[in-house]
């Protein structure tokens, strides 16, 4: 099984929509083995978005990203992250299919109301960077038998 971050960003929050889009990582047949609420201050955001650092929009991400408190999760799954990827859309939400959380919810190419890891090894640095290990749970999910096939769970 992998394991993901997912972003609730500070639209979804303002527009009330958190708890649709979890919802829709849960109808989907995510676990969740983590969650927690926080303010994304300026050392935060500078390493999650240490790619973008160099383009001309990094301060109004920053600035969109800390104007209110995020819901950060950690899900997980089989293939979590691509899975996680593909239920967001891409990322300007007026190009995301219909369908997918981008594409259903907004019109927006910054304030595209969630992110999800890119990689398998990015997932593995994002959730170590917002989850101490005490904050992850193992537990058990009897649905598992039928979410998945015997031989896909390994
Ligand atoms: P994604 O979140 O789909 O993986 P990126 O990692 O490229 O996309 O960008 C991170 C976030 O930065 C995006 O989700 C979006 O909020 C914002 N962003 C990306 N490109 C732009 C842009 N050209 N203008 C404004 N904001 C952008």
């Amino acid at each position: 099984m992998e394991r993901t971050l997912i972003l609730i960003k500070p639209d979804a929050m303002a527009r009330g929509l958190a708890g649709t889009v979890l919802s829709r990582f849960e109808a989907k047949g995510l676990k969740i083995a983590g969650v927690k609420m926080i303010q994304l201050d300026e050392a935060l955001l500078k390493a999650h978005y240490s790619h973008l650092a160099d383009k001309p929009f990094f301060p109004t991400i920053c600035e969109f990203m800390s104007r209110t408190p995020v819901i950060a999760l950690c899900l997980e799954g089989l293939e979590a992250v691509e899975v996680c990827r593909s239920l967001c859309g891409v990322t300007n939400s007026r190009k995301a299919a219909p369908g997918t959380i981008r594409g259903d919810l907004g019109m927006s190419m910054q304030a595209n109301l969630v992110h999800a890891s890119d990689s398998v090894e990015t997932a593995k640095a994002e959730v170590a960077r917002f989850f101490k290990d005490e904050e992850l749970f193992g537990y058990e999910q009897p649905v598992i038998n039928f979410l998945y096939a015997s031989d896909e769970r390994g």
